[in-house]
């Protein structure tokens, strides 16, 4: 490996890949650091049609689309009460894909290659070294296939190792579990299972059970993949009456309709897989010369699969906010306030939509209604409001304020002595100190700077050719 490098990328998932292979298209020396050898397993197969923007700008779309995934047309939720069709078809991108994470991630990571990304597979890195707060260099070994070590430095870092959190777990220790989603998963792959007919092509199957739900996501390989969430009281509880994880996920899909329909003639053909306790937040998404990315920063329980939009969403503000600083068209303080605030704000409105989703009996008018709420548009009758959810939870309306932020911030000139200070609409501050004190029990605080109303919220989108889109 080489002793330097521009930016620094640890982790090779769909965050690590994305961030990278923007940065170099851009131009930019990368290095890009990973663990594993791909192809390699991974949970995550459902996706949002917003990840279809992020392929385009990374230029991966093309290959993604000719791998043959399953396209996934929208989603079926029977839930509490209520049952409804969620369908993409008003969308830019009326379609995301269901994949198979370990192909989905080795075509990104080959794709990273391809544009220039120097990528090392097989290999850890094992510490990182500080000047002050600020990392400089890190070290690594090879775990795969020899033992070489070595230490390369660089000018950013990012850390893009998902649940691992190199930076947030081992220096900061900062990552936050929220009480309210302590949750398990437990799931398998059957075969022979039947698709729904009452839902668009490829949707993902929601059902609501006691204490949880379940999952049915169907594979182009011919399997579906089906998993339960259960609160982990309720597992614990369930670990006392029944012999088996098993038996325990089986009797789950019993007494689920939706999808004890779908696996009716199916057969599970699999072990059971397990993971638990997996949202969270870190303290901080960003310090000097350092951005977390994807699962390393954040993670929202699994209900709206949002788990890859945030990560290439977040590699995306990433890579645009290191972009503008590198290139100087912001100052370091300014690309690291941009990214704490777009990327706070799409977690959060993501995580109350998926809180408010979790009061199974509140009803879906009041889901749409909340939805509502967390969008910057005003929406009179049920349908529109059904749109607005609809739009949150396809990740277009993150997409639409990286798109439209001058609507909704007024824009000081980039750089230079005469750059004013940016307002926050106040919606936008009540909102995010709401979701800040639910979640968390702590006011934001303007002393930590997101939305202290500064020249940090210069937004990097309208200056940055890597969010826009535009190519230099
Ligand atoms: C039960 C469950 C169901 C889910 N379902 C969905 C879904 O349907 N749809 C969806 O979008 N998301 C889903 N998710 C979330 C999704 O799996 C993650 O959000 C997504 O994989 C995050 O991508 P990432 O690139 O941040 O991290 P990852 O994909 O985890 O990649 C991180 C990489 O970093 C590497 N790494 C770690 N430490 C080091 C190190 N020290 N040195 C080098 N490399 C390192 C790892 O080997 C790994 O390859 C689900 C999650 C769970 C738990």
């Amino acid at each position: 490996m080489n002793s330097s490098t521009q930016v620094l990328v640890i982790g090779g998932g769909p965050a690590g890949s994305t961030a990278a292979t923007l940065l170099a298209r851009e131009g930019f020396d990368v290095t890009l650091v990973e663990r594993d050898v791909f192809p390699r397993y991974h949970i995550g197969e459902s996706l949002l049609p917003s990840c279809l923007e992020i392929l385009e700008l990374t230029g991966a779309r093309e290959k993604i689309e000719a791998h043959g995934f399953q396209r996934k047309g929208g989603g079926y939720f029977a839930w509490g009460k209520d049952s409804w069709v969620l369908d993409f078809a008003p969308l830019r991108y009326p379609y995301s894909f269901q994949v198979v994470r370990s192909e989905f991630d080795h075509l990104l990571l080959e794709h990273a290659k391809s544009q220039g990304v120097k990528v090392f597979e097989g290999t850890e890195i094992r510490s990182l070294v500080f000047d002050g707060d600020r990392p400089r260099s890190a070290t690594w070994l090879q775990v795969v296939g020899g033992s070489d070590t070595g230490e390369i430095s660089f000018d950013y870092l990012v850390d893009a190792s998902g649940r691992a959190g190199v930076i947030a777990m081992h220096y900061l220790k900062n990552r936050r579990y929220h009480n309210a989603f302590q949750n398990v998963a437990i799931w398998g792959y059957w075969t022979g299972t039947g698709r729904m007919s009452f839902a668009p092509e490829g949707a993902i199957a929601n059902g609501a059970v006691p204490d949880g739900w379940l999952w049915g996501i169907p594979l182009h390989d011919g399997t579906m993949s089906v998993g339960l969430v259960l609160h982990k009281t309720t597992f614990k509880e369930q670990r006392q009456q029944f012999d088996s994880l098993e038996q325990i996920y089986l009797n789950a899909i019993d007494s689920c309709p939706l999808i004890a329909d779908l696996v009716k003639s199916g057969k599970l053909l699999t072990s059971i897989r397990t993971e638990q306790d997996y949202s969270y937040i870190a303290g901080s998404l960003t310090g000097p010369g350092y951005f977390l990315v994807g699962d390393a920063a954040c993670f929202i329980d699994p209900l709206l699969s949002t788990g890859v939009h945030l990560a290439t969403h977040s590699a995306m503000l990433c890579a645009a906010s290191i972009a503008s600083a590198l290139r100087g068209e912001v100052t370091a303080q300014q690309a690291r306030g941009f990214f704490e605030q777009s990327y706070r704000q799409t977690y959060l409105r993501l995580m109350a939509i998926v809180a408010g989703m979790y009061q199974q009996y509140d009803g879906k008018e009041s889901y749409f209604w909340q939805a509502q709420q967390l969008t910057h548009h005003d929406y009179d009758d049920s349908n529109a409001m059904m749109e607005a959810w609809l739009y949150v939870v396809s990740g277009m309306e993150d997409v639409k304020d990286r798109e439209k932020p001058r609507r909704d911030w007024q824009v000081a000139r980039p750089i230079g002595a005469d750059a004013q200070p940016i307002a926050v609409p106040d919606r936008a501050v009540l909102l995010y100190n709401l979701f800040e004190t639910v979640f968390f029990g702590t006011a934001m605080s303007p002393a930590r700077g997101s939305m202290s109303g500064s020249a940090m919220h210069e937004p990097i989108a309208i200056l940055c050719p890597v969010v826009s889109g535009r190519r230099r």
